[in-house]
């Protein structure tokens, strides 16, 4: 039998993923009584499930990732020529794709300098991990082992990477976990913690990681590791003076700054990366999900020049190299459609039309919640975007789960697939979030967020 793509039996396969699929992230025994949803085609900002639906992607693929949309013919060929011509040979030897690739990254990102693949954020994160480990042992005598990761930040799924993950709910029942991840307290301006200086509260929250390094001891802390935006964790951008307070502190006490671009990466918030908003420099990049905007599957870690060199020698000459391998990290199917990915981008202007559809996103909800007391808080950069539901504004209780689900329900019944904070957060599963792709026109978004207008009038209409 070979695989036609256009030759499916829709009662077949939806029965034949009830069956036999374990779904990511989801509770099964809904499917006892509700057909699992299955996506049988996509183009540009729509797709189509196996019932004949069609819905407007308002969250790029459900994980912000599609960031150049669904259906490119040109990712699809040159993935195709590439397999054809070279599919596999593991990454110790390189490969035409990937160095042509990472040619063009470093290029958007001046003062990086080497980048080393892998397959999904998680990979790219746990490899940052073992690259300050070995640091660690290499230069600190052992010392300088932990790595600081912030309250409400994600950084993946593998036992590493949710060790350093600040979301209760996704930790639960995984445990026990990696020893040395610290975890530093949040930088939520709206739910700024009881003591701290609500005047400037960038700093004060920038400050806070630096208490945590002295409890731990400077010599013990070799990386902190944020997400430049948070994303599932909210869609938090760190207020005024953070960044700067963050660099500051890195350097003062020769820190590693790691930042995770596994969501912002790729022009999600109007710039290739989120952290070049800031003005911040940092040692070591992840990103996965828009590097090829789910075409193939492809992440990397991007380092300085200094954290490479530092694996060119060792006392023990057999050490004296990043010992690890990631096997389909020599898939060039990855970094070809990388490299058409980053052309798109550029040839469409979509950093520009991110920036713009970007402000029209955040102005629209801005009226939502002069319209309707349940939206809290808006915020956001780009075409990111989130907004907090409250049961009241001056106490600022979060809604419960089934209220803000309730919200995402109505939208997927009018055709509009949006976002919301899940299994994030104990109590703060109450963030609507958005993230459609940088080809994003008005009109789009009009239809967003017609469909969010629409739903909060009909869920307040019900509480
Ligand atoms: N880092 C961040 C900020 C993420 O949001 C995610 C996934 O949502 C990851 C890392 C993990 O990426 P992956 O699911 O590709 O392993």
């Amino acid at each position: 039998m070979t695989y036609n793509v256009n030759d499916f039996d829709s009662l077949d396969v939806v029965n034949s993923d009830r069956n036999h699929v374990w779904h990511h992230l989801s509770q099964h025994k809904a499917y006892e009584t509700s057909d699992p949803m299955v996506i049988v085609k996509g183009e540009g900002m729509r797709v189509w499930d196996a019932k004949g639906n069609e819905y407007l992607d308002a969250v790029s693929g459900a994980v912000w990732t599609v960031n150049v949309g669904y259906g490119r013919t040109e990712i699809a060929d040159a993935v195709r020529d590439q397999l054809v011509s070279m599919n596999y040979f593991a990454h110790s030897a390189g490969n035409v794709p990937a160095a042509l690739f990472s040619k063009k990254l470093i290029e958007k990102m001046p003062g990086m300098s080497r980048v080393y693949f892998s397959n999904s954020g998680s990979e790219a994160n746990e490899k940052a991990f073992k690259i300050v480990r070995q640091i660690a042992h290499k230069k600190y005598g052992g010392k300088k082992t932990k790595i600081l990761y912030r309250e409400r930040d994600y950084h993946g799924t593998t036992i590493a990477t949710l060790s350093a993950t600040g979301q209760l709910e996704r930790r639960a029942q995984y445990g026990p976990f990696v020893p040395d991840f610290v975890e530093v307290p949040h930088c939520c301006e709206y739910r700024a913690q009881e003591e701290a200086d609500k005047d400037n509260y960038g700093v004060w929250a920038a400050d806070q990681i630096e208490k945590v390094i002295l409890q731990e001891g400077p010599e013990t802390v070799g990386a902190l590791c944020l997400e430049p935006i948070t994303a599932g964790g909210g869609v938090i951008e760190p207020p005024a003076g953070y960044w700067d307070r963050v660099q500051e502190i890195c350097r003062k006490y020769d820190i590693l700054l790691h930042i995770d671009e596994v969501v912002c990466g790729l022009g999600r918030t109007g710039k290739w990366f989120g952290y070049q908003h800031y003005g911040v420099q940092p040692d070591i990049v992840t990103m996965a999900k828009g590097v090829a905007s789910g075409y193939a599957a492809i992440s990397c870690t991007v380092t300085t020049e200094a954290v490479f060199e530092a694996f060119k020698e060792d006392e023990n000459p057999r050490l004296g190299y990043f010992r690890d391998i990631s096997t389909f990290g020599g898939c060039t199917a990855g970094p070809a459609a990388a490299l058409v990915n980053m052309q798109i981008i550029e040839d469409e202007k979509l950093l520009e039309n991110v920036t713009m559809q970007g402000e029209y996103l955040r102005g629209r909800l801005n009226q939502l919640k002069e319209k309707h007391p349940l939206v809290g808080d808006v915020r956001g950069k780009g075409l990111f975007a989130g907004f907090e539901m409250v049961k009241d504004r001056t106490s600022k209780e979060p809604v419960d789960e089934a209220t803000a689900s309730a919200v995402q329900a109505h939208c997927m019944a009018s055709g509009v697939i949006i976002g919301r904070t899940n299994r994030s957060f104990e109590t703060l599963n109450n963030t609507i979030c958005l993230a459609p792709a940088l080809i994003a026109t008005q009109a789009d978004i009009d239809q967003i967020v017609d469909a969010i207008d629409e739903a909060l009038t009909e869920v307040a209409s019900k509480l």
